[in-house]
Formats: structure tokens, C-alpha cells, sequence
């Protein structure tokens, strides 16, 4: 069957500047015309007021962790103190449990404007390491739930098979080890892309991969020309660890195993030597930076704008999903810069919106979307400009409104290779998100 649908867009973000009055043509999920100076709706278009961007990609989530929300905020503490909190949530996951509450995170984020989500998913067996029936039963119930919340995803299916260096997993950490890298990979090798699906690979860290593991997954990936991402440097306890271990960086150990390359992205780079930074950015591996996560756990504030000046792509990810909101994490990059540096404007609104669509997208192994020209994926959300946070006339209409003001509660449509997900704020798939959210989160905690 062949679908068509034409849009009419009020205003249209196109990579540089905000155009009035756009109309896009979309065959069979893809973008097939972009028309300017288009005042009035063309018949039978769906109209969007506001202004459409390309569709955002959250590319870093770890679905489970929307459980922790607020609970997780009581107390004091560091990274390692909020882990045992996770790992307890972690341990109570089955495979319809993790699909519900999957769907309705993957729900919340269509109603934020992802279109796009990376999960880094480590969860992959019942607790005690014991596999199910299907081995990949958690992996299939991510990749199902974002099916029916009407978004893609990339399941960044993650190597995790140690606690420390040199350490087995711990009790909690058994049911995301399949042992080796070589039955991990047997494992996820199973797993097949679809329409709105592709699989990746992942390495949970240099903590929770042996060196002599390393390869194997980097091997992987390069086979099947698949993005592979690796949490790196996101607490400095990980770096001593790793310099007693092995006597260099983290960085320097995935240099020197063949992980560091274009396809790969490392999250966090939060606390890198100058050298790391060079090493990242000189073999073209990208940067996930994750503010609001990053910021919530007490991480740190990684060198953002040195990574990139270094040639390191930059994109965006909710991580913990403290708050699902990409428009927040994009203005926090620039906001944590200014902060550190006491200086302004270190990104333009239109580079963040790069970052947090284009960039974020070619992360994902997504490289024909994030962009609203003939050929793209149909892929875009539309924020209002007549909110309280939105609203007032500006002289000449940018990206600044969208980044620097909106949240995702701003977000009216959502369009998914050409099919409306969000229309006027409701998600047309998911009935009652909040519900769906209140219900997946009450069933965990028993
Ligand atoms: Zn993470």
C-alpha cells in the first residue's frame, strides 16, 4: 500500500534558519518534497501551527531508571550510593513488567518530541543470571514497547560481565552477564532490525568489560557496520580503578582495543585527560553528553566544547531520565559551559538542535533522519509558540525560542515516519500516558 500525506508546517526549522509556511510531502514513511512560500494549507494537509523541527533523538535512556524518579532525589550521597537504589528497582524487572513500563516511557518521550531512542539495554536475564525461555526476552519487550509507543529505537544491546576489574559480577549484576563476550555476542546476534528498529552494540564500561573482552565487541559492531556506545570516564573512581588495573585512562584502553572509531560514541566523557580528548576526537568517536543526569548524580561537568574543537560529534541523551525533556538537556550544555567559563554563547541554538536531532540520529545508526529535506525519514515534532513559556512575537523567528524557552511540555506533534503519533499534545497510541506510566512504576515496586 502506498501511503501518502502532505503536512503543512507554519513554521519549518531547515538546518539553518525558520521558514514560514512550508509544505512537506511524505510517501511510505519518508519526506519526498519540501515546499516553500506555501501560505495557505494545501487541501487535505495536516496542518502543524508552531514550529516543526526534525524529530529529536534521545540517544542515551535506560528505560527502568524512569522508575526512580523523584524517589531517588531523598538523602545524600554520590553516583555509587544512587546505584544501589537503581540496582534494587533493576532486580525487580521481568519481561512483561520492563514491557510496560517501556512503553509508557517510550510514550513520554514521543510526547516530548523523541522520535528516536537509544537504550543501552543491560538487563538481559531473569536475577541470578539464569536465561529465559527466549534470551532475549528483555530486549524484545524494549523493542516492542517502542513499537507500540509509536517511536524507533536502537537497542544498544550491552556487554556487561564484570563489577570491577578483575571482579565477578556482584549478586545484582549477575542477570545482566552472559559470561563472555563471545556469548554475548552469540546472543544478540539473534536479535534482527525491523522497520522502526536497528541493533547495536554497547560496552557498559571498562569496569564492566575485561580488557581482553574489548575486542570482541568492537568486532562485532564493525561487522555489521552498527553503532556501538560505551559509558566512559563518568566518575573518576573509574579512572584510578582503571589506571591501577591497567596503568592508563579509560580512553587509552579502548584505543588500545580497537573500540575508539566513527561508529563508536562514548556517554559521558566527563573526566578526561587532554589526551583523551584528543584521542576521541582525532579517531572521530562522538560524544553522548547527558546533562540533566549528569547533573542529578553529581557527576561532573565533562569538555564539551573541547571534545568537539577536537572532532568529537556531539548529541544528547535523558540517561536516567531525571527528566525526559530534550529541549532542557540541549540548553544545559551550553548552560553548564557558561557556568564553568563565565562566558555566553559557546553554541548556537541551531548547532544544540543539531546535536539533539541530526547528530543524535546518526549515533543511533539513523543517518537518513533528523533532517526535514526529499529522502529523510518523515521523522518531526512541532513545538507551540503560543504557550506561557513560548508565547510573545519576536522580530525574526529562530531556533533561540525552541532551545533556550520551550520544554517538552511545549510539544504538540509528534510525527513518526509519517504517522502522527502526537497530535495537539495527546499521544494517539498510548491513551493515558501518566496512567501508563503510574501503573508500569507501581507494579515494580510490589
Ligand atoms: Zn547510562
Amino acid at each position: 500500500m502506498h501511503v501518502t500525506q502532505t503536512y503543512w508546517l507554519e513554521h519549518a526549522w531547515l538546518d539553518t534558519h525558520v521558514e514560514p509556511g512550508v509544505a512537506v510531502d511524505t510517501a511510505d514513511g519518508r519526506i519526498t518534497a519540501v515546499r516553500s512560500e506555501v501560505t495557505t494549507p494545501p487541501p487535505g494537509a495536516e496542518i502543524l501551527r508552531g514550529l516543526t523541527l526534525p524529530g529529536l533523538a534521545n540517544a542515551h535512556s535506560h528505560a527502568f531508571h524512569r522508575a526512580l524518579r523523584g524517589t531517588a532525589q531523598v538523602g545524600s550521597g554520590t553516583f555509587w550510593t544512587w546505584r544501589e537504589v537503581m540496582y534494587a528497582t533493576a532486580a525487580r524487572l521481568t519481561p512483561d513488567t520492563y514491557h510496560a513500563l517501556a512503553r509508557a516511557v517510550y510514550a513520554e518521550m514521543a510526547l516530548a518530541g523523541i522520535t528516536a531512542v537509544g537504550e543501552f539495554h543491560y538487563v538481559h536475564h531473569a536475577p541470578g543470571g539464569t536465561p529465559y525461555a527466549d534470551p532475549n526476552a528483555m530486549g524484545e519487550a524494549l523493542v516492542a514497547a517502542a513499537a507500540e509507543a509509536g517511536i524507533r529505537i536502537t537497542l544498544l544491546d550491552t556487554a556487561y560481565l564484570s563489577s570491577g576489574f578483575g571482579q565477578p559480577p556482584t549478586t545484582h549484576q549477575l542477570r545482566f552477564s552472559d559470561g563472555t563476550a563471545d556469548a554475548w555476542a552469540e546472543r544478540c546476534s539473534v536479535l534482527k532490525d525491523r522497520d522502526h528498529a536497528r541493533i547495536g552494540a554497547a560496552i557498559h564500561s571498562v569496569r564492566a568489560v575485561p580488557a581482553d573482552q574489548l575486542e570482541t565487541v568492537a568486532r562485532w559492531a564493525e561487522e555489521r557496520r552498527a553503532p556501538l556506545h560505551v559509558h566512559l570516564s563518568e566518575q573518576t573512581a573509574e579512572n584510578d580503578a582503571c589506571r591501577e588495573a591497567h596503568g592508563c585512562t579509560p580512553a587509552q584502553l579502548l584505543a588500545l582495543h580497537g573500540v575508539l572509531g566513527p561508529r563508536t560514541t562514548g556517554v559521558h566523557n566527563t573526566h578526561l585527560t587532554a589526551e583523551d580528548i584528543s584521542l576521541i576526537g582525532s579517531s572521530g568517536t562522538g560524544t553522548c553528553m547527558c546533562p540533566t543526569t549528569e547533573r542529578d548524580l553529581a557527576d561532573g561537568i565533562g569538555p564539551a566544547v573541547a571534545l568537539q574543537n577536537e572532532g568529537s560529534r556531539l548529541c544528547l541523551g535523558s540517561d536516567s531520565h531525571a527528566v525526559i525533556d530534550l529541549l532542557e538537556e540541549a540548553r544545559a550544555m551550553e548552560l553548564n559551559e557558561r557556568l564553568r567559563t563565565r562566558t555566553r554563547g559557546h553554541w548556537t541554538a541551531a548547532a544544540l538542535l543539531r546535536a539533539a536531532s541530526a547528530d543524535g540520529h546518526a549515533a543511533l545508526g539513523w543517518d537518513e533522519a533528523g533532517t526535514l529535506e526529499p529522502g529523510a525519514l518523515a521523522d518531526f515534532t512541532t513545538i507551540a509558540l503560543d504557550s506561557v513559556r513560548t508565547a510573545g512575537p519576536l522580530p525574526r523567528l529562530g531556533a533561540e525560542s525552541a532551545v533556550f524557552a520551550a520544554s517538552a511540555a511545549d510539544v504538540s506533534h509528534t510525527v513518526v515516519g509519517g504517522r502522527h503519533v502526537v497530535r495537539d499534545g495527546v499521544h494517539r497510541l498510548v491513551p493515558d500516558v501518566p496512567k501508563a506510566l503510574a501503573d508500569a512504576v507501581a507494579a515494580l515496586r510490589g
